[in-house]
């Protein structure tokens, strides 16, 4: 049996950087807004991780209310999210990711985006794709007020 997941996050950019995305810090002018680093992209991984598997979501597992995760490493959250699927007889078969950002440009760190998530996930890197688009300077990520993520994840049942 397989099953498909979705993930999406989005998060308010701030000024000053560094820019963590994918378990990468990136060196910019820029940051993202919020708990456990803002790591928009490991975040919608682990929600399609989550979503395959029909387990809840990451707001489920890591309530943002919940001081304990203020400052929690996304890669840890991303690892929880992996052990609850392979638990409940889960394994990855592939993850094709897109993120949307005008700034940085993001393909000089793309072959390292893909194995840093396939370090994390314990995957080969053949299994991880991740894509990058800008905003077209429009909207709230072309104005570099936000940057998002999407994911869809498929799983084999072992
Ligand atoms: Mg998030």
């Amino acid at each position: 049996m397989q099953r498909v997941g979705i993930g999406h996050d989005i998060h308010r950019l701030g000024a000053g950087g560094p820019l963590v995305l994918g378990g990468l810090t990136i060196e910019h002018d820029r940051h993202a807004i919020g708990h456990s680093h803002a790591d928009v992209l490991l975040h919608a991984i682990t929600d399609a991780l989550l979503g395959a598997a029909a387990l809840g979501d990451i707001g489920e597992l890591f309530p943002d209310d919940d001081p304990r995760n203020r400052g929690r490493a996304s890669s840890e959250m991303l690892q929880a999210a992996l052990a609850a699927t392979s638990a409940a007889g889960y394994q990855i078969i592939n993850l094709d990711c897109i993120v949307f950002a005008q700034r940085p440009k993001l393909s000089p760190y793309k072959a390292a985006l893909c194995d840093r998530i396939a370090g994390i996930l314990g995957v080969d890197r053949s299994a991880v794709s991740v894509k990058a688009k800008t905003g077209e300077s429009v909207g709230p990520i072309g104005r570099e007020e936000a940057i998002s993520a999407q994911c869809v994840v498929l799983l084999h049942a072992s």
